[in-house]
């Protein structure tokens, strides 16, 4: 044992000793057979279900009035009678939907991102360890949660004055630094390689975009770089050209993660990165189509998910706003938790036509990645008069780029039957949402909004 170690377990065990028992479970968990998961998962949802009708004002107003007990709910397969929880409820119910009988300090709010359109408020029950889902998935890619670590973030209060020097003397003698993904200026990202180079962190966290970025500054300039164990991106899926530019840079492992800060740690790649492992024992992932029953396996479908674990603020068959599907196959890195392929742009990031309809982000995702390498970024942006514009940051080393973008932007006009213009654009940088990266906008589908 490092000292590094036997500090973190110290100041673990006194600080959240919550965590470390539920990380051994989870450590466990991960290998037992698909009936033992689907039972401990199964459990859980019943449990949550009573808590939630006789604690929550909102199920229990809302399932009332469709008819719904939580006793009628006797085997699996009923699970899809429960109502599902949509962002305008969440929005719309927000004290309906907190446990009364809490203490309201267990209670933290707070908003997210709005990086799928809608920005909403939401609720956690600050007891829960939610970082043992983390400790587990970093321990798939070889790195412990007491190592060095780098992260490319929104620099938050808890990163600032006292808060940072109270924040940094609990994390000794693990360092951390951090780079603010809302402002990163080419000076930022010279200086920030200067202090990862000199740290020399086993892992590299952060935005997709962000991290995309700092990858081509560091080719552009030719910066010398220290290569990590394994590169964490989170918040917007990674698309393969993405994933190529960063790991021929920083030469690690990509390894994405899905979650959102209404439903954090839904699931994260293993070292194999043939699918994302659900936390099965604590969420519950369903995929559905139009009618709003479940897809066949292995077919996409809209993701909704109940967190299993939260009962301050239960969020029970929640619309995400994402599309994904099951992955069938398990894996071969032998985790037995059940699986789930990439999540592939929004629902909500949608490019709309003259004639109502529309054009899904998961195809406008795709465009490059049969020429991972003839473009360093790109962006399908539709402006409110419903002109196409394919922002591209071209690869000047490939000579193919003009006919491939000739050939991306007639695929795209065929697709939208030449009902309007799609251009091309070229760009020294894809422009960034405070430090994230979003594949597609649409200013129609905002206004929507
Ligand atoms: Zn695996």
């Amino acid at each position: 044992m490092t000292f590094q170690q036997i500090l973190f377990s110290v100041k673990y065990g006194l600080y959240r000793p919550q965590t470390a028992k539920a990380h051994r479970e989870y450590a466990s968990n991960q290998y037992l057979s698909k009936d033992e998961l689907d039972q401990i998962n199964w459990t859980k949802r019943k449990k949550i279900l009573k808590h939630a009708y006789a604690n929550i004002p909102f199920y229990r107003e809302r399932w009332t009035s469709v008819g719904i007990h939580p006793d009628e709910i006797k085997k699996p397969e009923d699970y899809s009678q429960i109502p599902r929880l949509s962002k305008c409820d969440l929005k719309d119910h927000f004290d309906k939907l907190k446990d009364s009988s809490v203490q309201s300090k267990f209670l933290v709010v707070t908003a997210t991102g709005g990086s799928t359109g809608m920005p909403v408020k939401v609720g956690h029950d600050s007891r829960l360890p939610l970082e043992a889902h983390g400790w587990r998935m970093l321990g798939w890619w070889g790195v412990k949660p007491y190592m060095n670590a780098a992260y490319v973030w929104r620099v938050g209060q808890a990163n600032l004055g006292l808060k940072g020097i109270l924040n940094s003397t609990l994390w000794w003698p693990t360092r951390r630094i951090r780079m603010d993904a809302s402002n990163m200026q080419q000076s930022d990202v010279e200086e920030f390689i200067l202090k990862f180079n000199l740290l020399n962190p086993p892992i590299l966290q952060g935005y997709t975009g962000a991290i995309a970025h700092i990858a081509s500054v560091v080719r552009q300039k030719n910066l010398w770089v220290k290569f990590p164990k394994a590169i964490w991106v989170t918040s917007s899926p990674v698309s393969k050209v993405q994933r190529q530019l960063i790991e021929e840079v920083f030469h690690a492992p990509v390894y994405d993660q899905y979650g959102s800060c209404e439903i954090p740690w839904i699931s994260a790649q293993c070292a194999e990165r043939k699918g994302l492992h659900i936390n099965y024992e604590s969420r519950f992932v369903e995929y559905l189509d139009q009618e709003n029953k479940p897809v066949k396996q292995g077919v996409s479908g809209r993701i909704v998910i109940t967190d299993l674990e939260d009962y301050v603020f239960p969020l029970i068959r929640y619309e995400i706003g994402d599309m994904g599907r099951e992955l069938p196959d398990p894996c071969t890195c032998g985790v037995t938790l059940p699986m789930m392929d990439q999540v592939l742009g929004r629902t909500t990031d949608l490019v709309h036509l003259p004639n109502g309809s529309c054009i899904s982000g998961d195809y406008l995702t795709t465009v490059f990645d049969d020429y991972p390498d003839a473009v360093r970024g790109f962006q399908v942006f539709q402006s409110a008069d419903g002109k196409i514009t394919i922002r591209y940051v071209p690869n000047p080393d490939d000579p193919r780029v003009r006919d491939i973008i000739k050939k991306v932007t007639y695929e795209i006009g065929k697709r939208v039957n030449s009902e309007v213009e799609v251009n091309a654009q070229a760009l020294p940088e894809i422009p960034h949402d405070r430090g994230k990266l979003r594949f597609v906008i649409s200013e129609l589908d905002r206004e929507g909004k």
